[in-house]
């Protein structure tokens, strides 16, 4: 996989309902800020998520890296949804272009 995570993000600023709660310890190590503690999930502002930093599309980064929900853990870099989100974005598919990462 070349897809380069850290210059892309696009994952997560695509809905705020995507960095849902899932996995049994989601939640745990993550600051009380950055949780949307009503809807079991991570904060978003707008449709992104309040623990990614940088600039999407070009140097982007998870704050939680380490403590992130099982939904973030479980996304493939270079799978559909990832080529549909970058897309979304206007960014390279993923194929010798400018990807991202998180
Ligand atoms: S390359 Fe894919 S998995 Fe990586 S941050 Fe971008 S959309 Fe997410
Ligand atoms: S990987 Fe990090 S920044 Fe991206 S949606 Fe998950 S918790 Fe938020």
């Amino acid at each position: 996989m070349s897809l380069d995570c850290l210059a892309c993000g696009a994952c997560c600023a695509y809905s705020e309902s995507w960095p849902a709660f899932l996995g049994s310890r989601d939640g745990e190590g993550i600051p009380d800020e950055l949780i949307d503690f009503d809807h079991g999930r991570m904060l978003c502002h707008g449709n992104r998520c309040s623990a990614l930093v940088g600039e999407l599309g070009s140097r982007a980064q998870c704050s939680v890296y380490d403590n992130r929900p099982l939904v973030c853990r479980e996304f493939q870099p270079g799978s559909e949804d990832c080529i549909m989100v970058r897309r979304q974005f206007k960014l390279d598919p993923g194929f010798g272009g400018n990807a991202a990462a998180v």
